[in-house]
C-alpha cells in the first residue's frame, strides 16, 4: 500500500525557539506526537482499502474517526511548526494586519480572542486563525481534539496547540502562560503567505 503522508522536518533547530517553546519539547512533539498521526492516517488508508475490497464495513464508523483524527492532527502540527519563528513575535502589518482589523476590530481584539478560545478549551484542541472563503472572512476557531467544532471548508492558517502534551513538560499546569509564551515566537510572515494563498480558494457557496 502507499504511505502518502510523510512527516515534514522541522523548519528549524529543536533548539531555535528557546527560551518560548523548549528543545524538549520540540523534539517529542515532533518526532513523537506529529509521527504517530502521520502513522495512523496512513495506516487507516490500508484498512479502509482493506474494508473496500473485502465489502466489509463492519468497523466503517471507527475507521472514519480516526481517518479525521490522524489526518487533521497531521496538517494541524504541520501548519504549527510553519507558524513559529525564532525571529517571531510583533504584530502584523501589511495585507494581515488590515484583514485583522476589518474582521476583528483590531489587533488587541482578535489576539484576546484566540487566546481564549485556545487556553478555554474544555479538554484538548487547538484555537486557530482559519480564512472562511465562502464569506470571505478571518474567523477563530476553538476546535475539539483535531477535527471536532471545525467550520465546513475553512481553512487554518494560525494554530496554536492546546493539548498537554504541546506544553506540560515546560508550562505544567499553567495554559495560559504557553498561549502568552507563543506569541512571541509567531511567524506572522508564514501567516501572511497562507492567508495570500487561503485567498485564492473559491467559496463552496
Ligand atoms: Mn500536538
Amino acid at each position: 500500500m502507499s504511505a502518502p503522508y510523510t512527516l515534514p522536518d522541522l523548519p528549524y533547530d529543536p533548539a531555535a525557539l528557546e527560551p518560548h517553546y523548549s528543545a524538549e519539547i520540540v523534539s517529542l512533539h515532533h518526532d513523537k506526537h506529529h509521527a504517530a498521526y502521520v502513522k495512523g492516517a496512513n495506516e487507516t488508508l490500508d484498512k479502509l482499502a482493506t474494508a473496500r475490497e473485502g465489502r466489509d464495513f463492519s468497523n466503517l464508523g471507527t475507521l472514519e474517526k480516526s481517518l479525521a483524527f490522524h489526518l487533521s492532527g497531521h496538517v494541524l502540527h504541520s501548519i504549527f511548526w510553519t507558524n513559529m519563528s525564532p525571529d517571531g513575535g510583533g504584530r502584523p502589518d501589511g495585507a494581515l494586519g488590515v484583514a485583522l482589523d476589518e474582521h476583528f476590530g483590531g489587533f488587541e481584539p482578535f489576539q484576546a480572542q484566540l487566546t481564549e478560545a485556545t487556553t478555554g478549551i474544555q479538554g484538548i484542541g487547538w484555537g486557530t486563525l482559519a480564512w472562511e472563503p465562502s464569506g470571505k472572512r478571518l474567523i477563530v476557531e476553538q476546535v475539539y481534539d483535531h477535527q471536532g467544532n471545525m467550520g465546513s471548508g475553512a481553512i487554518p492558517l494560525l494554530v496554536i496547540d492546546a493539548w498537554e502534551h504541546a506544553y506540560y513538560l515546560q508550562y505544567k499546569n499553567v495554559k495560559a502562560d504557553w498561549v502568552k509564551a507563543f506569541w512571541n515566537i509567531v511567524s506572522w510572515d508564514d501567516v501572511a503567505s497562507r492567508l495570500g494563498d487561503a485567498q485564492q480558494a473559491p467559496s463552496l457557496l
